[in-house]
């Protein structure tokens, strides 16, 4: 759709479309680094057991924001990872278990509710010095002229050098664009639940393998009557959601309590429960004229160890690196050499994330004998083998392709 021509009601560096946790902390990366950003759509709250657990690379960018401090104390550390496989597979590999001391690091990283990140995180936008914050939605895009003119659900028309697509997965920044998105739908989808329980995690994380998918349950911090407590993502078929999601909360924590095997004790549910269905979105090119997609608007897979905000951050640190970088060099933010830096930048990191959850999940779902064997035979070759264990820990929370943080090595050096 093209938008009337000058003047615009508002001019900017960078408008970030979205205000999600891509979005806001791409808003205060950007002004940060001295841009001048416009952020606008509505605050999201899920409030259905949703956490996100982000790794220790992501921890040292939030916090490289400012926004870490206030984070922390509503977050649980997670030190080690216990596998199990629950397939009744024919080779059944033995437990797993890693632990964050063998790679040298204190955490492999924190699991935070969504709401009280997206709250924290909301907070640091508003006051960050350089956003200019508005719940107002993008309506209308053109990215046909000199500059990108978009149109905002309250009426105003804005022109900026560069907008920022952190609109999720149905992204109209993308359709609008015409980058072309495909999407695969799993027979699957996760129940999410915040728990409290009789006996304490110890700061461990556990994923039960099974034939549906992961059953993970992963530390949360002490609520004000209940010191122990952890949330769930667990992976099953669409059929098993259904009938999951339906049932009362005593026979869905019996059903809880029996897949955990009671290794955390009695359960309680916290508030309420929250299916996802289980998709796959890969985008073949992630910039156009002006336009830079980020977090799920360019990406999206199963909640799988933990990668989606993780890989959804290191977006938002290569396109403002890529900014600051055209600025440095005289050149437009929003031009072909920067969008083209942030293309090469990110293209090896989402891909490899992709296919490695796509194949972890797949793997699972197999009952073909050889697959099962090789499931089974790298399981236990992880639990045997330290060097392969300790390159995979590695990988995990700081990979190869990401770009090194100021101050710290990079991911595979670590
Ligand atoms: C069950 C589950 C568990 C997960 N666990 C983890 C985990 O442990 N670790 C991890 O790293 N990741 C995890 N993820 C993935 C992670 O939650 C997502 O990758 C992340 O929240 C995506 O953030 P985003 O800001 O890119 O997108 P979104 O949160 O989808 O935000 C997009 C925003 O854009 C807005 N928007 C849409 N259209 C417009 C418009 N026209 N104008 C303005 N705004 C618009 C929407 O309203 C929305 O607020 C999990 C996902 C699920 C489903």
């Amino acid at each position: 759709m093209t938008l009337p021509a000058e003047p615009a009601d508002r001019v900017c560096d960078v408008l970030v479309a979205g205000a999600g946790l891509a979005g806001l902390a791409a808003a205060i990366a950007f002004a940060r680094a001295g841009f001048d950003v416009l952020a606008c759509g509505p605050d999201e709250r899920f409030a259905r057991g949703r956490t996100v657990a982000m790794l220790d690379r992501s921890i040292a960018y939030l916090d490289s924001l400012g926004l870490w401090a206030a984070i922390e104390p509503e977050a649980a550390p997670m030190r080690a990872l216990r596998m199990i496989d629950d397939t009744g597979a024919l080779f059944p590999p033995r437990p797993v278990e890693f632990l964050c001391s063998e790679i040298g690091l204190e955490t492999f990283g924190w699991n935070v509710e969504n709401d009280r990140m997206a709250d924290t995180v909301a907070a640091g936008a508003a006051s960050a010095t350089g956003v200019e914050r508005t719940p107002a939605p993008v309506t209308a895009y053109d990215f046909s002229g000199e500059i990108a003119r978009v149109r905002l659900g309250d009426g105003r028309s804005v022109a900026a050098a560069l907008v920022v697509g952190a609109d999720g997965r149905a992204s109209p920044a993308r359709r609008a664009a015409g980058l072309a998105m495909r999407a695969h739908r799993y027979p699957q989808s996760a129940l999410t639940a915040l728990l409290s329980h009789r006996l304490p995690h110890r700061d461990f994380s556990t994923e039960f393998h099974t034939r549906e998918g992961p059953f993970t349950l992963v530390p949360l911090p002490p609520g004000a009557e209940t010191p122990d407590r952890s949330s769930l993502v667990w992976v099953m078929s669409d059929g098993e959601a259904r009938r999951r999601e339906a049932i009362d909360d005593a026979a869905l924590v019996r059903e809880i309590e029996r897949q955990a095997r009671s290794i955390l004790g009695a359960m309680r549910l916290e508030g309420r429960r929250g299916v996802f269905p289980m998709i796959r979105q890969t985008v073949p090119k992630l910039t156009a004229p002006r336009l830079a997609l980020i977090g799920d608007a360019a990406h999206a897979f199963p909640p799988i160890g933990a990668q989606g905000l993780n890989l959804g951050l290191r977006d938002v640190e290569a396109i403002v690196a890529a900014a600051v970088a055209a600025r440095a060099e005289g050149r437009d933010i929003g031009g072909g050499v920067a969008l083209a830096s942030y293309e090469r930048d990110r293209r090896a990191d989402i891909v490899m994330r992709t296919s490695v959850v796509d194949g972890l999940n797949r793997a699972l779902l197999t009952h073909f004998a050889p697959l099962d064997f090789a499931r089974g035979a790298g399981l236990a070759a992880l639990g045997a083998v330290g060097p392969l264990r300790r390159f995979v820990m590695r990988e995990g929370v700081a990979p190869r392709f990401a770009r090194p943080l100021p101050g710290r090595p990079g991911g595979a050096m670590l």
